[in-house]
């Protein structure tokens, strides 16, 4: 599975690094890393955070 972040609606609250550390990074500049290799071990991590993300900027992928 992949994620996608759309940063033209992140605010970069942090919330997704928060539920899903192992995941997601907030850099200083406010752009959110993502690492795909991670995402299959943390999928309920992730989904939490789509939950919480303020802006819905977060999308789980199958493929
Ligand atoms: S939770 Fe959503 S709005 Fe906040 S930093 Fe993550 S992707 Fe951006």
């Amino acid at each position: 599975m992949r994620v996608t972040v759309d940063r033209d609606v992140c605010c970069a609250s942090g919330n997704c690094e928060m539920a899903a550390p192992a995941v997601f990074e907030l850099a200083d500049s406010g752009d959110v890393q993502v690492d795909d290799s991670a995402v299959d071990g943390k999928v309920d991590s992730v989904r939490r955070a789509i939950v919480d993300c303020p802006t819905q900027a977060i999308e789980l992928h199958d493929a």
